[in-house]
């Protein structure tokens, strides 16, 4: 995994398929293609005092200079998660409601995190595993828009794609290495490397270069041949450091009790890292969220799981205090402020971006029908939803090789 999931492994792949194309084999070269998430993104605009879009563009230009053949922005795969996390948790709740035992169904844990997920496969397998959306994260749904979606329409094959991600952590290499998102037959990953905001500060040092000289460049977007009206880079209502709960919550109110403009204030319970919200209707709860950032957090969620003492519906775990904007390979403060305060300031850069409804991204509701064959199609659960395991299964694809 090291040395697979490394900035010199994907240097050497970027290397390696320039000099295919200047011997002319052009046709043995891969297809690169660079996705950037949002998180990094911010981390970086900080760090280069740059705006987002800016650094995206800059980021962009960059992974072209290296080699990269398309770089794009997560907006598609970040709407496919939310949409199947809505839409997998008022299954859930209705399933539950029906059932004899509810906490088969309920709570419903957020999937997007592989620390915490990996935590969860390995000390509370049985327990914990049925309460996990089987929504893929975003990153995982990127490598199935790339390589089956992308790869399709270009008449490519898996493995003639080389996929990059940027991403804020290094837990983000364990989840793209899982046998689940690999293609045994072809040996190729839908993410064959992840990079993060820090290994990408070290590369522009190692090269005595920085990100704000680097050359600005449109990022692609090989959806649809309809341009999206503003390619600026958006936001989801909610914190971006995690980010879904707000939006399962709204459309649970408004898709389970008809309420559509339910009270969205969370309260901090012991720690400002666990917070809850209520849903309340004559004195009953309707539903009860909570977001649990960092592992002191988690290891109470599940104790009280464990003694059947948890009433949520939903708990948005994230492994990281404060989440993903905070993450453990995001750049480290430079000005001597602490983590927190420089996660604040992320979060204000976050909270400054146009906010994107999902229901109302186009290009989304195209792919479901032109892509996925409709939204509960067979294909529909193979390209966005997962299976996980307890830790004896689980094995990681480490031996591939390019
Ligand atoms: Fe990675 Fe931390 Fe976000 Fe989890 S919370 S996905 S470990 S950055």
């Amino acid at each position: 995994l090291v040395t697979q999931q490394s900035q010199e492994e994907m240097i050497r792949v970027f290397e390696k398929n320039k000099q295919l194309h200047v011997d002319g084999k052009s046709d043995m070269a891969k297809l690169i293609v660079v996705s950037l998430s949002l998180q990094p993104i911010l981390s970086l605009a900080v760090r280069y005092n740059l705006s987002p879009d800016e650094t995206a563009h800059k980021l962009s230009g960059y992974f072209r200079m290296l080699g990269a053949d398309l770089v794009l922005d997560m907006v598609v795969a970040d709407d496919f998660a939310l949409l199947e996390n809505q839409r997998e948790f008022v299954e859930r709740y209705r399933a539950a409601e029906e059932a004899a035992n509810s906490s088969e169904f309920l709570p419903m844990l957020a999937s997007s995190c592989p620390g915490w997920v990996c935590y969860a496969e390995k000390t509370h397998g049985s327990l914990v595993i049925p309460h996990i959306a089987t929504t893929k994260s975003p990153q995982q749904i990127m490598g199935s828009l790339i390589k089956d979606h992308l790869a399709r329409e270009l008449g490519r094959t898996p493995d003639s794609i080389y996929h990059v991600t940027l991403m804020p952590c290094y837990d983000k290499k364990l989840e793209a290495s899982r046998e689940d998102f690999t293609n045994q037959q072809l040996h190729t990953r839908d993410v064959d490397c992840v990079i993060t905001a820090i290994e990408l500060e070290q590369l522009l040092q190692r090269d005595n270069q920085s990100l704000a000289s680097m050359d600005s460049v449109q990022l692609d977007f090989p959806w649809s041949k309809t341009l999206p009206s503003n390619s600026a880079l958006v936001s989801h209502q909610g914190s971006g450091s995690g980010g879904y709960a707000d939006l399962i919550f709204l459309h649970a109110a408004r898709e389970l009790f008809g309420n559509s403009h339910p009270d969205l204030q969370y309260k901090s319970l012991r720690n400002p890292d666990f917070r809850e919200v209520i849903l309340e209707q004559d004195g009953r709860i309707l539903l009860r969220f909570a977001i649990a950032n960092g592992f002191r957090n988690i290891q109470n969620l599940v104790q009280k799981m464990k003694r059947g003492k948890s009433s949520y519906h939903y708990v948005e775990v994230m492994a990281c205090p404060s989440g993903c904007l905070n993450g453990g390979a995001q750049v480290r403060p430079q000005d001597g402020s602490s983590p927190r305060e420089l996660t604040m300031r992320l979060e204000a850069v976050y909270e400054s971006l146009q906010k994107q409804v999902p229901e109302e991204n186009h290009t989304v509701q195209e792919l479901y029908s032109t892509w996925l064959e409709g939204a509960h199609s067979d294909k529909c659960v193979a390209m966005l939803h997962t299976k996980y395991h307890s830790v004896e299964k689980m094995t990681t694809a480490l031996n591939i090789k390019w």
